[in-house]
């Protein structure tokens, strides 16, 4: 699958849902938002479905996300249904762990090779006032420490950075990296619906970070780990991990995208922002052949984004990132 600019498309990120069991203040309302009704969300056959289809057009790599997927009972299930389609070589999940520990050893053993674990502080209480859920800290420790056991390797840890809520932590979760073999990435935040204050406010650039790093001690670049992401990579001198940024904003990697999302309701998304979705779902319950849909979404895949600070004008109507999967 090639789009007009010539970028190759063969990641695939699934939102199994819209909901999630935390608040984070960057992405969703307190208040929730309003949910999608369940006759509405895919079902896991019909999104093993579009897998199989879109394997059949060059697919190799799908990811789990969110809203929370560990909330969407029986996920392993759906891992298990797409290991089985022919082509796809590395299915990965992206959780915030908070349920991780009971699911840990069934999601490995049905296929996810991959984690990512979002963590925006090593501070309890700051974990309770990002998320908005007290007590989730010590769940999300248990689902790490569970995920280390049953060998999820590479483990990347995103961390949203929040000026006066988690920048000062910037230097301890980067030392994390000389102890294990975690891969922490620093991520800019992105304007949406529900965040406009917060983003224009509270914004600090990847920029900022690796300053701060690098006062610690020199970071060499390097591959980073196996991915289908848009990270850049450094490691302190004979560190097991690395420290790695996502410049949504102060860089924008779009030319390198290599990815269509596919939301829970079954809207196949060519960006993550903007208004441009094509309806699978209806298609694909009335029998409908999916390959000229997914065409001519690859078509009219964008240039790049045109996100812009403080503005919602640029992620196109999209409230939070839960909606799409982020
Ligand atoms: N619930 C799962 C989680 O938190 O990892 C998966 C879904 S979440 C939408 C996926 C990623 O998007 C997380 O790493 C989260 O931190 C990030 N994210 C959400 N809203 C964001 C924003 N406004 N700017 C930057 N990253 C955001
Ligand atoms: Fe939930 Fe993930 Fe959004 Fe936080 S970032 S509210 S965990 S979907």
């Amino acid at each position: 699958m090639k789009d007009q600019f010539g970028r190759r498309v063969e990641y695939l990120r699934i939102s199994v849902t819209d909901k999630c069991n935390l608040r984070c203040v960057y992405c969703m309302p307190m208040e929730g938002l309003a949910w999608l009704k369940r006759e509405d969300i895919l079902s896991y056959e019909e999104i093993a479905s579009v897998v199989r289809t879109m394997a059949g057009m060059g697919l190799k790599r799908v990811r789990l996300t969110g809203g929370e997927p560990l909330i969407r009972r029986d996920l392993p299930d759906l891992v298990r249904m797409i290991s089985a389609v022919p082509g796809i070589e590395d299915i990965s999940l992206s959780t915030n762990a908070v349920l991780l520990a009971d699911q840990a050893e069934d999601l490995k053993s049905a296929g996810i090779q991959r984690l990512n674990v979002s963590l925006d502080s090593l501070r309890p209480d700051r974990v309770d006032a990002i998320s908005r859920r007290p007590g989730s800290f010590p769940k999300i420790m248990e689902g790490l420490d569970a995920a280390d056991a049953v060998g999820f390797s590479p483990l990347k840890i995103n961390v949203v950075l929040i000026r006066g809520q988690n920048d000062d932590e910037i230097e301890d979760f980067a030392r994390i990296t000389r102890e294990r073999s975690w891969h922490i990435r620093f991520i800019e935040m992105m304007p949406t619906g529900a965040n406009l204050d917060l983003s224009a406010n509270s914004f600090i650039s990847c920029a900022e970070a690796l300053r701060r790093v690098r006062a610690m001690e020199s970071i060499e670049p390097v591959e980073g780990p196996f991915g289908n992401g848009p990270a850049t990579y450094y490691r302190f001198p004979g560190a097991p991990g690395t420290v790695g940024v996502i410049t949504p904003m102060s860089h924008n990697y779009c030319d390198r995208c290599n990815r269509m999302r596919l939301t829970a309701s079954g809207q196949l998304r060519p960006c993550l922002f903007g208004e441009l979705e094509t309806n699978l779902r209806d298609p694909l319950r009335a029998g409908e052949d999916l390959v000229p849909l997914i065409e001519e979404t690859l078509r009219v895949k964008p240039e790049r984004h045109y996100l812009i600070q403080g503005s919602a004008a640029g992620s196109g109507g999209l409230v939070a990132l839960s909606q799409t999967g982020g």
